[in-house]
């Protein structure tokens, strides 16, 4: 039996409306799930998720890590979609899901609890609960990277599933992009899907707020360990952006 958005991500929901080419949106997306969970394109991020997901860290070490490339997660009816840059080694490459698992994922859902996006604050795992509204998370890069950096070639082999998840997404309204290169992401792959156009590339900044035509742009700093420890990004930054996301998505 298909699974939904969140089914498919440990948690349960709403029932998949995007349509592709060829067969129904529920095969489409069920069909890109696969495709991505078995994607072995990028050889470095392939035998990095691998090796760490058996060498593990202390902490977890009792823990069976996913160990595999991370689908898309939320509401499928979602307005508003943020974009990450790619699971965390010990984070989502171990419990499976997107920014579930590490501080990063701690502070971005307690901002979405926080501003009525999530049911509930936490996210510790696969099976916790956790179900977003009206709000649907995905990563320009699918494979925990050593040192979070993917190569610009992992960049472009992964593409293909960012635009074809944007696609798919038929009530997108609002795009935040996480971080820099989580708002490039989402500014090209938007582009190139033709949602939305323009000359100079758009240039981020925290608090950032484009509109082209019924979609718009929105940028915060990325909730890492960097960022909040040096109090560069705070909690309130991160819920303003996140209260202009809804506001933005609910105007006509
Ligand atoms: S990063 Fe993307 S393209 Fe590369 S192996 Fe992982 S899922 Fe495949």
């Amino acid at each position: 039996m298909l699974k939904t958005a969140q089914e498919r991500s440990g948690g349960g929901q709403r029932p998949y409306i995007g349509f592709g080419k060829g067969g129904s949106p529920e095969e489409t997306l069920a069909g890109l799930d696969v495709r991505i969970i078995a994607c072995r394109h990028c050889p470095r991020l392939v035998a990095w998720r691998e090796a760490v997901a058996q060498s593990k860290t202390r902490r977890f070490r009792d823990q069976e890590y996913w160990g595999k490339p991370i689908v898309g997660f939320g509401d499928f009816d979602a307005r508003v979609v943020l974009v990450g840059l790619a699971p965390a080694a010990h984070g989502g490459n171990r419990t499976g899901r997107m920014f579930t698992g590490d501080e990063s994922g701690n502070w971005l859902f307690r901002a979405l609890y926080e501003t009525g996006f999530a049911n509930q604050p936490e996210s510790i795992g696969r099976a916790d609960g956790l179900r977003l509204k009206d709000c649907y998370i995905t990563a320009s890069v699918r494979c925990a990277p050593p040192q979070n950096k993917p190569t610009k070639e992992e960049f472009a082999n992964c593409r293909p599933y960012l635009l074809e998840e944007l696609s798919l997404l038929k009530n997108l309204r609002v795009v935040v992009g996480l971080g820099k290169i989580g708002f490039d992401a989402a500014a090209s792959a938007l582009k190139e899907l033709g949602l939305i156009d323009y000359r100079k590339k758009p240039k981020f900044g925290h608090g950032i707020h484009l509109r082209f035509g019924k979609i718009h742009l929105l940028g915060t700093y990325h909730p890492s360990q960097q960022n909040t420890f040096t109090k560069k990004l705070t909690r309130e930054m991160l819920r303003s952006v996140f209260r202009k996301a809804r506001s933005t998505a609910r105007r006509k």
